[in-house]
C-alpha cells in the first residue's frame, strides 16, 4: 500500500491541475515519508524478534527450573513421576524393558549429626554429581526421588544392565573420598533395582514398590550393595537333616 502512494497521488495532482513544480515537491516529500516510515516498521519488527526471543528464552529456563531439584541440580521427584509416566508408555508401545534403579545413601543421618545440615546438602550434591557422571546414554535420567534417594530411570534396559550401572556407581562412591566441611568423609549407597517390558496396567506404583523392596533388601543384608526384584533365590538342601534352605 506504502509503494503505490506516489501513483495515487500523481493521479489526484494530475487531475487537480496543480503545477509541475509543487506536484515534484510534494511527490519527494510523499517518497520520503513512506521509505522513513518503512525504516520504522522494519526497526520495530527487528525489537519484537529480539523480545520474543528472549521472551522463549526466559521460558525455556523456567521449564527447566520447574524440573530441576535445585540442590543437588538432578531431576526433582514431580519431573520424575511425569518422566516415569511417559517411559512406561513408551516402553510398553515399542516393547521394550524399562528400568528403575532407587539409590539410598547409606548411613546419611550420621552426617548430619557429626558434621551438620550443610555437610549433609554438601553430600547430596556430590552423590548426584557422581551418579551423573556415571550414566553415558542420554536417554538415562538421575531424579532426586526424596532427601538421600535418587531415582534412576533407565530405557531400554534390562535388569542386569540396570545392576551394572547400579553396581558401577556404588564402586564409583565407595572409591570416592568426599570433602565435608573441610574433613575426609567415606560414604557408600545401596540399591534396589527393577526391570521389565511394561503390561497394560503397568505404572509408576509398580516400577517403585519393586525398587524399594529390593532396596530394603539391600539394607537389611548389610547396606553398600545392589539387590533386584524378584531376588534370585538359590536353594540348597542340609546333608544330615535334608531341610531346604534358602540363600
Ligand atoms: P540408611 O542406611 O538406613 O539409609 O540410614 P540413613 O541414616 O541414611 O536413613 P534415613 O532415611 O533414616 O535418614 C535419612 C536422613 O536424611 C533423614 C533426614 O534428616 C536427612 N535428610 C533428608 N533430606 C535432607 C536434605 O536435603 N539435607 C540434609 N542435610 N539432610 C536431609
Ligand atoms: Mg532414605
Ligand atoms: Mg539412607
Amino acid at each position: 500500500m506504502v509503494e503505490m502512494l506516489p501513483y495515487l497521488l500523481i493521479g489526484a495532482l494530475a487531475g487537480s491541475g496543480i503545477s509541475g513544480f509543487i506536484a515534484y515537491k510534494l511527490l519527494s516529500h510523499a517518497r520520503r515519508e513512506a521509505a522513513e516510515l518503512e525504516n520504522q516498521l522494519r526497526s520495530h519488527s527487528f525489537e519484537l524478534q529480539i523480545t520474543l526471543d528472549e521472551l522463549a528464552e526466559k521460558n525455556r529456563l523456567l521449564e527447566k527450573q520447574s524440573r530441576t531439584d535445585s540442590l543437588s541440580g538432578v531431576f526433582n521427584r514431580a519431573s520424575f513421576d511425569q518422566q516415569m509416566r511417559a517411559e512406561i508408555k513408551r516402553s510398553r508401545r515399542e516393547q521394550r524393558p524399562l528400568a528403575l534403579v532407587l539409590l539410598d545413601i547409606d548411613h546419611f543421618k550420621r552426617i548430619n549429626d557429626s558434621l551438620g545440615h550443610l555437610a549433609g546438602d554438601q553430600a547430596i550434591k556430590a552423590v548426584a554429581d557422581i551418579i551423573q557422571q556415571q550414566l553415558k546414554r542420554p536417554a538415562d535420567k538421575v531424579c532426586r526421588y526424596g532427601g538421600e534417594e535418587f531415582a534412576l530411570i533407565l530405557p531400554t534396559t534390562d535388569l542386569q544392565g540396570a545392576e551394572q550401572l547400579a553396581e558401577q556407581i556404588r564402586l564409583a562412591l565407595q572409591n570416592c573420598e568426599l570433602t565435608l566441611n573441610g574433613q575426609p568423609y567415606q560414604l557408600t549407597l545401596s540399591a534396589g533395582c527393577y526391570a521389565s517390558i511394561p503390561e497394560a496396567d503397568s505404572d509408576n506404583d509398580e516400577y517403585i514398590r519393586f525398587a524399594d523392596e529390593a532396596l530394603y533388601r539391600a539394607k537389611h543384608l548389610g547396606r553398600n550393595q545392589i539387590q533386584s526384584y524378584p531376588s534370585v533365590i538359590s536353594v540348597s538342601a542340609d546333608a544330615a537333616t535334608g531341610v531346604l534352605h534358602e540363600h
